[in-house]
């Protein structure tokens, strides 16, 4: 299975195919143009860019962006995750590091703690901390003044972010899955780049089975490279992709392992549901939030599930797809 969870190996291996200018950076046009627009009227007001947040779901981009918005602005970025943030000192001592129009960039915004959330609210909008010194009667509070920076947030939930936290966001923008030919594009540019041989079918069939993510089309050629080295003559054709990503049990509309123990629980153990996300998340053996974030939406956005009030539902498509006949309690819900 070709695992979503990122080891060190995989983020060099996205650092080394990240595209270095927005030219590079393949589809979201409505977010590049965005973008463009508020870089240069920065640039020419010669103030720093507004606060940015980015959300979607993981591999969609977002990281890329922030590296490239860091380069247009022509400033340096320092990287973050909220999860990295867990004492209000940590912020302090990476805000009161900051130069003037540099960018902070926190991944995961959705995890940091309320109290670091605190001292953020005022660091964004005024460009000040307020820091409390000593507790009880002697307690006194010391206000430093921030240089003005850009504070870019990544979140895959965005519904975790609280709103006071979402609001002093000036340039909200949700990237969104990719369609098969930007991810074929995305497959020939990485090709390029690793020095591999690929025809344009080749590169459709990884783009296809890809769940609309350019890094999981990055990891999917990274296999299939190897496939076509060890059992073919290194050429990656649709058929040499096939053969690759059916042994990786990645079948034809994208779905890995995972999405299909899920299915296939609904559908054996549950009579297509309804069930809900913590007893899924059981039965499969994987974090709910894993599932809320990574695979519940590609599956809903391929038209194989859905989310109802009552739980987790496999559509009428899901069963076509494993050719398997509905139930007669399962026909009367849809
Ligand atoms: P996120 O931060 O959303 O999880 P990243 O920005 O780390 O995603 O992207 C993962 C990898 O996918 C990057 O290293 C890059 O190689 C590739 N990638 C993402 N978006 C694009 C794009 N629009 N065009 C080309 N490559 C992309």
């Amino acid at each position: 299975m070709v695992s979503q969870t990122l080891r060190e190996e995989d983020l060099e291996f996205d650092a080394s195919l990240r595209p270095a200018q927005f030219q590079e950076f393949v589809g979201q046009t409505k977010i590049k143009e965005n973008l463009g627009v508020y870089i240069k009227a920065a640039l020419k007001r010669k103030e720093p860019l507004d606060h940015v947040l980015l959300f979607g779901p993981p591999g969609l981009g977002k990281t890329t962006l922030a590296h490239l918005i860091s380069k247009e602005m022509n400033a340096n970025i320092r990287i973050t995750s909220g999860p990295v943030l867990e004492r209000a000192g940590d912020l302090a001592g990476l805000l009161t590091n900051l130069e003037e129009g540099e960018i902070l960039f926190i991944d995961e915004i959705h995890r940091l703690s309320h109290v670091v959330e605190e001292y953020l609210y005022p660091a964004m909008e005024d460009y000040i901390l307020d820091i409390m010194l000593d507790k009880g009667p002697n307690a006194r509070s010391v206000r430093i003044n921030l240089p003005h920076f850009t504070l870019i947030g990544a979140t895959t939930r965005s519904g975790l972010l609280t709103s006071p936290l979402r609001s002093r966001f000036g340039i909200v923008e949700r990237l969104n899955y990719y369609t098969d030919e930007e991810l074929a594009q995305i497959v020939g540019r990485s090709a390029k780049i690793l020095g591999v041989e690929i025809d344009s079918s080749g590169a459709h069939e990884i783009a296809r089975r890809s769940r609309g993510t350019p890094r999981i089309s990055n990891r999917l050629l990274k296999r299939v490279r190897d496939f076509a080295e060890v059992k073919a003559d290194g050429r990656v054709t649709a058929d040499v992709a096939d053969q690759a990503l059916k042994m990786l049990e990645v079948d034809e509309a994208g779905l890995d392992q995972m999405d299909k123990r899920i299915i296939k629980y609904l559908l054996y153990e549950c009579d297509g549901g309804p069930v809900g996300l913590n007893t899924l998340s059981v039965a499969v053996g994987e974090e709910s939030e894993t599932l809320e974030e990574i695979y519940e939406p590609y599956l809903i956005q391929k038209g194989f599930l859905k989310r109802t009030p009552s739980g987790r539902v496999l559509t009428k498509l899901a069963y076509e797809h494993l050719g398997v006949e509905p139930s007669k309690k399962q026909k009367e819900l849809w």
